[in-house]
């Protein structure tokens, strides 16, 4: 075998291309290493690294507490299935349990597999507890959602991109505009609706916030039609806003909280649906599971990835780190023509250019800045997200601000 080192990142991207799907469109660059806030290429340049993974990666690369937690996991005991208990999944579902305020949790592996639990969740309470005759239940969700790529998740969505050729689709899903009460209120008069399954802040439409009321109405609403309302908080959770939960903001509690990503600190696949019994007990031994969900490996990295966002007031520097970009972007924007908006909370944020979806300036910047040292990616076209590490300090921010406001001056030339 090669070592991959010896190849350069122009033949490492053709290999992908050659042998890979052509499933993603990735900005060309190809990285071997990462520590904290920083990603290196092969060619040994260094980069700060402002997707996160899709904010999977919130505790910064290889995080030496879980990574140690995997190593030592590792060589102990990695998976049994749920055929057998394992000495680390009832610790893992207490600490979760605890931090988060819920009853109980469902351990699954991808964002979008806790999704679909989710999904097939809202739907047996809706037959077993709120008498919806069998077959008939609907869940509501928002346009330009994105919660991942199976079929019941695909079936949501309004993104002919993620949708076109892949009919037939799940029957029973309402898809109402996102930030629009009435449309909600319209939808919750169906007897037949079990629940609202919602982003909060939707992340791959372009980071799009709702109105201050609009989620405590969501909430509300639900828990007056006999509706359980969940929060796919798979990108927005865990500290990313600026709290532990994008949903503390508004002060509100979903009946059933969807978590990924950040969960292992990026380390593995790490998901999961919390909700108390009422909810989650109306589940059985046999209908629902997954072999690796609650496997050894991912309960430990799970619990330290957990304890670090506490240890190290993830959701404090979140919050403040997101103030200082706001405010040095909003800035920029006041003498950028190539900036129409600003917006965001904590470090989820993105800044909208002024240009048709379809134009490829944003494509350009983000080129420009991985140039300048610095890796985003644009989403929805004419949108960049800017989601770094939630442990990035001030005089890093200083300077990656610096990068973008070097790189926007270089387009306005
Ligand atoms: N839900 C949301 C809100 C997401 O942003 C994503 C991924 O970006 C998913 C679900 C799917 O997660 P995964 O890619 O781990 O399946």
């Amino acid at each position: 075998m090669i070592e991959v080192s010896q190849f350069s990142s122009q033949q490492l991207i053709h290999l992908e291309d050659q042998y890979g799907a052509h499933n993603y469109h990735p900005i060309p660059v190809v990285l071997t290493k990462g520590k904290g806030v920083h990603v290196w290429d092969v060619e040994g340049k260094r980069y700060f690294d402002f997707l996160s993974a899709y904010s999977a990666v919130n505790q910064g690369h290889c995080h030496p507490r879980i990574i140690q937690a995997l190593v030592d996991q590792a060589s102990q005991l990695t998976l049994t299935s749920r055929a057998f208990h394992n000495d680390r999944l009832g610790p893992y579902e207490e600490l979760i349990c605890q931090y988060f305020g819920y009853d109980k949790v469902l351990p699954m592996n991808t964002g979008v597999e806790a999704v679909e639990t989710a999904i097939k969740l809202i739907r047996k309470w809706g037959y077993l507890v709120k008498g919806i005759p069998s077959n008939q239940a609907k869940i509501v969700f928002a346009a330009k959602n994105f919660h991942g790529r199976t079929l019941g998740a695909i079936s949501a969505s309004t993104d002919p991109t993620a949708t076109e050729g892949f009919g037939p689709f799940i029957p029973g899903y309402i898809v109402i505009p996102f930030n629009d009460k009435e449309a909600l209120a319209n939808a919750l008069e169906d007897e037949q609706v079990a629940g609202v399954l919602m982003e909060p802040i939707q992340g791959e439409a372009g980071v799009v916030v709702p109105d201050e009321d609009y989620l405590p109405y969501v909430a509300d609403l639900c828990k007056q039609r006999n509706v359980l309302y969940a929060a796919d908080e798979v990108q927005t959770g865990i500290a990313r806003t600026g709290k532990l939960l994008c949903t503390h903001h508004y002060n509100i509690r979903p009946d059933i909280l969807i978590l990924g990503k950040a969960l292992s600190g990026g380390v593995l696949p790490v998901s999961a649906v919390l909700a108390d019994d009422a909810i989650m007990l109306n589940l059985k031994p046999g209908q629902h599971g997954s072999t690796f969900g609650g496997n050894p490996l991912a309960a430990a990295v799970a619990v330290e990835a957990l304890k670090v966002v506490e240890d190290e007031n993830l959701a404090e520097n979140a919050e403040r780190m997101g103030s200082i970009f706001r405010s040095r972007m909003l800035e920029l924007s006041k003498k950028s023509e190539l900036i129409q908006k600003v917006r965001g909370k904590g470090l989820l944020n993105a800044v909208v250019i002024n240009e048709d979806p379809k134009s490829s300036r944003a494509w350009n910047i983000c080129l420009k800045m991985a140039e300048n040292g610095l890796l985003a990616k644009p989403t929805q076209g004419n949108i960049i997200r800017f989601a770094p590490p939630l442990i990035i300090n001030e005089n890093q921010m200083d300077s990656c601000c610096s990068i973008i406001e070097k790189t926007f001056k270089e387009f306005e030339r």
